[in-house]
């Protein structure tokens, strides 16, 4: 690791001034920035610590949803009463991130910002637009078992690593930020993360020394919630393939739903077209077949991650499936 400054962030604004001094780096928690800085993947010349900024609270609303600081610890998260209470959707996606000792590290901030886990990103020596614009991406015709298949292109096929983020796209979550010129942000999930394009290196919409602050969760929504995630161990690894789902369902119809996937997309992924089709349908096999061939129209394996199609359109109907026979196991 090459040497750097450090300096220690008091507040949100000492941050700000302390990255328009500096043109640093923010360390969080450190779980992922730490592990790029060995790599020399990330190389920034001043950190700027803001893990003890007062950040780390979970507060009501006043309209009934969350405020979450961008400090409170993900395993805090899981934890606390009223996100176990009413966001089960989150506590459970929490919780099948990473192990104990990780979530006790990682930021709510740092979680929706962690870089992807693509083998040739994590590889100096090799080629990755994410890291060198224009180099190339190995990923297309080599290892890629865990890349996406929604929202590639011809310069990025990398996947999206976070479970928090899936159910914070599910709930309809909004990043507060603050800029370097003192104004604030609200940035609806939906529209945070940006597709790789040709430029797969802007990962989201952030701009240079962007603190994020606080996320903001409207009340939480009716019905059944649901996390569920396929991966190669039953703990300690990244999704496959997985689903936020909360379900609001009678034996008639669909009443409500929100569906968002992990470990399929260059996102964490949702594509409200499904979530339209399923409202008012019968809960039914036919109909839950039908939403899979909705979400995964687009979908295009790279060779070794082609079963992943297949192994999404299961998850979301055993996913429904569970939901009508009230199995939330
Ligand atoms: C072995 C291993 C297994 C893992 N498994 C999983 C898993 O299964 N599921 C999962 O979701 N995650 C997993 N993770 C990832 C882990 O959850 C992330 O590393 C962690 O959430 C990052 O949070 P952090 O606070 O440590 O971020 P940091 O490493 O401190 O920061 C990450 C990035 O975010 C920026 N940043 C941090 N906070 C802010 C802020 N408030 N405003 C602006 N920028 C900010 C930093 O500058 C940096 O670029 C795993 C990690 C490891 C090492």
């Amino acid at each position: 690791m090459k040497a750097f400054a450090y300096f220690r962030a008091e507040n949100a604004v000492d941050a700000t001034k302390l990255m328009n001094q500096h043109h640093g780096k923010y360390i969080a928690g450190g779980s992922n920035l730490l592990d790029l800085m060995k790599l020399h993947l990330e190389i920034p010349e001043v950190l700027i610590d803001i893990s003890r900024l007062p950040l780390n609270d979970v507060e009501e609303t006043s309209e009934g949803g969350l405020k979450i600081g961008a400090m409170v610890l993900n395993s805090e998260l899981a934890a606390h009463p009223l996100v176990r209470l009413r966001y089960g959707v989150l506590s459970r996606a929490l919780l099948a991130g990473a192990s104990g000792q990780l979530r006790n590290m990682a930021t709510t901030g740092g979680n929706i910002l962690q870089r992807t886990r693509c083998s040739y990103f994590y590889a100096p020596d090799s080629a990755c637009n994410k890291r060198i614009k224009g180099s190339g991406c190995p990923a297309l015709h080599g290892l890629n078992r865990m890349h996406a298949i929604l929202g590639g292109s011809a310069a990025c096929i990398a996947q999206h690593p976070s479970d928090m983020a899936v159910a914070f796209m599910a709930l309809d979550a909004v990043v507060v930020t603050l800029c370097l010129d003192g104004s604030s942000r609200q940035i609806p999930l939906d529209d945070f993360y940006r597709l790789p394009g040709l430029d797969p290196q802007q990962e989201t919409v952030l701009q240079f020394g962007e603190l994020i602050i606080h996320i903001i969760l409207p009340p939480p929504p009716m019905g059944i919630h649901q996390y569920y995630k396929v991966r190669d161990r039953a703990s300690y690894a990244f999704a496959l393939v997985s689903i936020a789902s909360i379900i609001d369902i009678d034996d008639r119809r669909i009443r409500a739903i929100r569906l968002a996937f992990g470990g399929i997309g260059t996102i964490p992924w949702r594509n409200k077209q499904v979530e339209e089709f399923l409202v008012s349908a019968p809960p039914c096999y036919p109909i839950f077949a039908q939403a899979a061939d909705i979400l995964l129209s687009g979908a295009k394996g790279a060779g070794e991650n082609d079963f992943k199609i297949e192994l999404t359109r299961r998850l979301l109907i055993s996913t429904l499936q569970k939901a009508v026979s009230g199995d939330h196991s």
